[in-house]
């Protein structure tokens, strides 16, 4: 496995296997690797030639820079893991190599940023679609795949896609999730273990969407205060949003029709994790 920290030579090594035909594959990560991540390395090593996963921390992302200095790190650790589900390349630049003195080129997609996450994250997905471009210019991707777990991120990069004539397909995949429920996310590593089991409570509420959508209930209002007293009824729980919108607009809706994104965040002390499930009636 190569490990590349100039965006040169990560776009030289791309020209010449693109030049011989190679599909190449790409995963943007933050590291702290984890299941869910690596099940996205093993698809695109079956559908590409070359897989290539981007370990940046981006500190744009971030409401403070404090936030992107505590971000969980184990490089050596996701290494390992990152070569033995199929990376031909890492791409690990420093803040520097991407955001030279100087930089002044910022994304914004408009109104789908601004709701769900994006309320009480001003700016975030600005420092999300920044990044995503610069790194999908650098790789140059055939396919770039994005996890379902950040369903407002896969929204808003297909979007940009889409709305700049960008070459990569952009390919979503599914939620990987721990034996209770939980998403995984390399903030779980943050949880002590007490809050670690609490956090199963977010999966409890989402498949209680499930379940009142099965038996026929379409009111929004009444899925969400049920979900609402699942989470409120947990210790430590303290409910940032519990939404549901159209999936690919992001709209709220009233009653369930069509495909449906159903979304909560949830504070556990100063930890936030985000989870959702989809609905298609
Ligand atoms: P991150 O390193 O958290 O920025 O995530 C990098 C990519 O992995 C994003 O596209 C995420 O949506 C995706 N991802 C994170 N957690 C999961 C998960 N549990 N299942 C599937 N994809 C995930």
């Amino acid at each position: 496995m190569k490990i590349f920290n100039q965006i040169s030579e990560m776009k030289a090594f791309i020209r010449e296997q693109q030049a011989s035909g190679n599909a190449v594959g790409f995963i943007p990560t933050m590291g702290a690797l984890h299941e869910g991540h690596l099940s996205m390395v093993k698809r695109a090593a079956k559908e590409n030639n070359i897989v290539v996963v981007s370990i940046f921390v981006n500190p744009l992302q971030f409401g403070k820079p404090e936030e992107a200095d505590r971000y969980p790190a184990n490089m050596e650790k996701d290494l390992k893991s990152a070569e033995s589900a199929g990376t031909h390349v890492i791409f690990h630049p420093d803040v520097m190599e991407m955001y030279p003195e100087g930089y002044k080129t910022y994304i914004e997609v408009k109104e789908i940023s601004d709701v769900l996450c994006g309320v009480k994250r001003k700016g975030h997905f600005i420092g999300v679609a920044t990044v995503v471009l610069k790194l999908l210019n650098i790789v140059h991707p055939d396919r770039a795949y994005f996890g379902q777990k950040d369903a407002q991120q896969a929204v808003i990069i297909k979007q940009m896609v889409r709305d700049l004539n960008m070459d990569p397909e952009i390919i979503v995949s599914p939620t990987i999730r721990e034996n209770d429920g939980l998403a995984m996310s390399s903030r779980n590593i943050l949880l002590s273990e007490l809050q670690r089991s609490n956090a199963a409570v977010m999966y409890r509420s989402l498949k209680k969407a499930i379940e009142l959508v099965n038996k026929g209930i379409s009111d929004c209002c009444r899925i969400k205060s049920e979900m609402e007293q699942i989470l409120t009824n947990q210790a430590n729980a303290e409910v940032e949003y519990i939404s549901i919108v159209e999936a690919e607009s992001l709209k709220e809706v009233k009653k369930i029709q069509g495909k449906v994104l159903v979304a909560v965040a949830v504070l556990f002390d100063s930890i936030r994790l985000i989870d959702n499930v989809t609905i298609e009636v």
